[in-house]
């Protein structure tokens, strides 16, 4: 599905990502992990087009999309949801929907609220649902919880219809219960909606419990990847990271 090659990005005299060659199979659910400052959140920047590698190759589904605008690789079915979750604080959660989705479609005329046309609004409830946020799309998001905040962080991306999704820390500031909640909804997306999943995150029972396969950056390369028992058991993942 997603094939990258000796992806390198350097900011100033540190390379973040350091000659990185790895795949995302079609419909696997992989956890990218490593210690703060690995490079993780730049990895997945440069795969969403955030970022230009300054060296490498990505390839989605056969296509070279290196280079690409982050437009044009939404278009081609890469969807994204950030450390910091990102959407209009001041619309409530349907309007920040149905402006996703009609900005995706190309239909900005559909803005005025009041008279969405229904395909939209019916598009944004069905996304809302997916994430069991249909109960607040009357809230405005700057009252939502911190976890719904997430939660409709990654709506967004869904509402332009990725095939692959990219979740950076998808449970950072939660609590333990909050944290298997949100997770519950990510694993049920991704077997629902037949998505390659590649997610960024930190609790080990959680990379563990529902990865099919593990990635482990450290200082920007590529340090090790396999199942989560080779990766539990592998002395240099234990020694960089999951023995401090
Ligand atoms: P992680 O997500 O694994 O914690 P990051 O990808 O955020 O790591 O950062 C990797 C390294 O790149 C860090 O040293 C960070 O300071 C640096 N870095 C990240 N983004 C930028 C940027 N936009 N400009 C300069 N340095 C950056
Ligand atoms: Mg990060």
């Amino acid at each position: 599905m997603l094939q990258i090659r000796g992806l390198t990005k350097r900011f100033g005299g540190l390379a973040a990502i350091s000659d990185v060659t790895m795949e995302f199979p079609a419909g696997s659910l992989t956890a990218v992990i490593g210690p703060n400052g690995a490079g993780k959140s730049t990895f997945f920047n440069l795969i969403s087009g955030a970022f230009r590698p300054d060296a490498g190759e990505i390839v989605f589904k056969g296509e070279t999309i290196t280079g690409l605008d982050r437009a044009a690789i939404v278009r081609r079915g890469i969807g994204r949801a950030f450390q910091v979750a990102s959407f209009f604080p001041s619309m409530t959660v349907a309007e920040n929907l149905m402006a996703a989705i009609a900005a995706h479609r190309g239909q900005w005329g559909d803005l005025n609220h009041r008279f969405p046309r229904q395909g939209v609004r019916d598009r944004a409830m069905e996304v809302a649902e997916m994430l069991g946020l249909h109960d607040n799309a009357d809230t405005l998001s700057a009252n939502l919880s911190h976890g719904d905040q997430k939660l409709l962080d990654i709506a967004l991306a869904l509402a332009l219809e990725p095939s692959m999704l990219l979740l950076d820390e998808p449970t950072a500031g939660m609590g333990p219960e909050e944290r298997w909640r949100m997770i519950e909804k990510v694993q049920r997306l991704w077997q629902q909606q037949h998505l390659t999943l590649a997610f960024i995150e930190h609790d080990m029972d959680i990379v563990f419990g529902i990865s099919s396969s593990i990635r482990v950056l450290c200082y920007g390369r590529l340090l090790a990847e396999g199942t989560p028992d080779e990766i539990r058991n592998n002395p240099a993942v234990i020694e960089a990271y999951l023995g401090t």
